[in-house]
């Protein structure tokens, strides 16, 4: 490696004079634009160094331009969902209705009475605006609403049974997924997991031998994402609930999805009801915001009052607080189940509720679009995002097959580059595209952009 080509590299100032550089600087913070240039020239001086070749001034000022421009086009971005898994933990779980968006924007915007009590002047909590509306859907005495599920398990069991023993069934000692895992959860708060029972089956009398005079609570977690079959028994929670009565432990009950509707109403298995756990006995019950109740992320909270309180009062009840544009797509989207209108406005029960003529409907007209490497069959849409595990919807897909040397890989990554993103299943050698989860509105887009990376292809 001589000396000149290290001389040779331009400096930042004359990298700065070039033509390109210059638009770069009008549309970007200069600063922006000579810290990316020091950082592409002290990052050549290196490779340069370890024997490496000498880029050209227009390739410095190539990967100058488009490092910028990578930085600045937004990574986070809207894609059409058309792999029929409704909740998609990948893809940002539920989308929101119309209205919810719309307070949400609306609360983010400009100020708000968020904390803030409009008849009295004084200060007021964030909690007022959803605490009644919950209690009122589920005949829960009192409610509080915090990031997501996790951090509401967390905070329940740091505040009520740090130091103390918690007697949770092991079957149900599981990982929800994405590192939420029951024995990690309950490490972090401090209380001491008390496994009962084996993997298959639990009774009362595992419950009953493990409590003492340690014991903060007894906790039931819904096996979201997972079903145990065969030779399996668990202890219903009202039996549970029973024996936490008889010696007095409150009985937890992590429902992970909350759904506020009845599920066999469509066809789908029975997913815990928020209302049944209250209604049975159990101390506080869990649920997120954004799985089949529909709404934004957010851990929700019911139960007793004294239970509440407890947790309102402990210090990570403010690490976990939820953020206003949440509280306000909350509380319109708990607004709609007390209209008698969730079915219609929520997207995800609207999905879920869609009649299969329609989506047969719609496959149809996806197929005649597509031409001839397109079939409608039958096939199965899942809700996801831990809920429902195992229970199906029969629905009707759009299969497309390639007749050339083309990969359905291929395709499947053309439309996951395609503006927008489309994301499809891919099956064998089919790609499935289903329409249970796109929305009507984004048909015309998706069946362009299939239409024209299948073009691609074929050249
Ligand atoms: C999904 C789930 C969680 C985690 O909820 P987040 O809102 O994602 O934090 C916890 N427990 C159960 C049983 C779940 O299904």
């Amino acid at each position: 490696m001589g000396e000149s080509e290290f001389r040779q590299l331009p400096s930042v100032d004359e990298v700065l004079c070039d033509g390109r550089i210059r638009t770069l600087c009008q549309a970007f913070a200069r600063q922006t634009i000579v810290a990316l240039i020091r950082h592409r020239l002290s990052e050549t001086r290196k490779s340069l160094g370890m024997g490496g070749p000498a880029p050209s001034f227009e390739e410095i000022v190539n990967s100058i331009v488009s490092e910028a421009h990578d930085m600045a086009s937004l990574s986070l971005q809207p894609v059409i969902n058309a792999t029929g898994v409704i909740l998609h933990t990948n893809l940002g779980r539920a989308p929101l209705s119309t209205e919810a968006l719309r307070a949400a924007e609306l609360a983010s915007r400009g100020y708000s009475n968020l904390e803030f009590d409009l008849a009295s002047g004084k200060r007021g909590s964030r909690q007022t605006h959803v605490d009644q509306i919950l209690c009122h859907l589920t005949d829960a005495e009192a409610a509080l609403v915090v990031n997501n599920n996790a951090s509401g398990v967390l905070l329940a069991l740091s505040a009520l049974a740090r130091r103390k023993e918690v007697i949770v069934s092991r079957g149900q000692a599981v990982e929800i997924g994405g590192g939420f895992r029951i024995p990690e959860v309950m490490r972090e708060s401090g209380a001491r997991l008390v496994e009962v029972g084996t993997t298959n089956c639990s009774y009362v009398a595992d419950y009953e031998g493990a409590i003492t005079p340690r014991t903060a609570a007894l906790l039931r977690v819904h096996s979201s994402n997972f079903k145990i079959t065969g030779f399996a028994n668990s202890v219903s929670l009202e039996e549970l609930v029973e024996l936490g009565q008889r010696h007095n432990i409150p009985v937890l009950d992590d429902i992970g999805s909350g759904c506020l509707i009845d599920t066999t109403d469509y066809g789908l298995e029975p997913e815990p009801q928020v209302q049944h756990s209250i209604s049975v006995g159990a101390a506080l019950v869990f649920f997120s915001g954004d799985k089949l109740l529909g709404g934004p992320q957010a851990g929700i909270i019911l139960g007793r009052t004294e239970l509440v309180s407890k947790l309102r009062k402990h210090p990570l009840a403010r690490a976990v607080r939820i953020d206003k544009a949440s509280i306000a797509a909350l509380s319109v989207t708990l607004t709609h189940y007390l209209k008698g209108e969730a079915v219609e406005k929520i997207p995800v029960l609207r999905f879920i509720a869609t009649p299969l003529s329609e989506v047969e409907r719609r496959a149809e007209r996806w197929a005649q679009f597509l031409g001839e490497s397109a079939t409608v069959i039958p096939a199965e849409s899942v809700v996801g995002g831990g809920s429902l595990p195992g229970s199906r919807m029969p629905t009707r897909v759009v299969a497309i097959r390639l007749a050339g040397k083309a990969s359905i890989q291929d395709l499947a990554q053309r439309l996951r580059q395609h503006q927008p993103p489309v994301v499809a299943r891919v099956e064998k050698d089919a790609l499935l595209l289903d329409p249970r989860s796109v929305f009507p509105e984004e048909d015309e887009i998706m069946l362009r952009a299939v239409r024209q990376s299948l073009a691609c292809l074929e050249a």
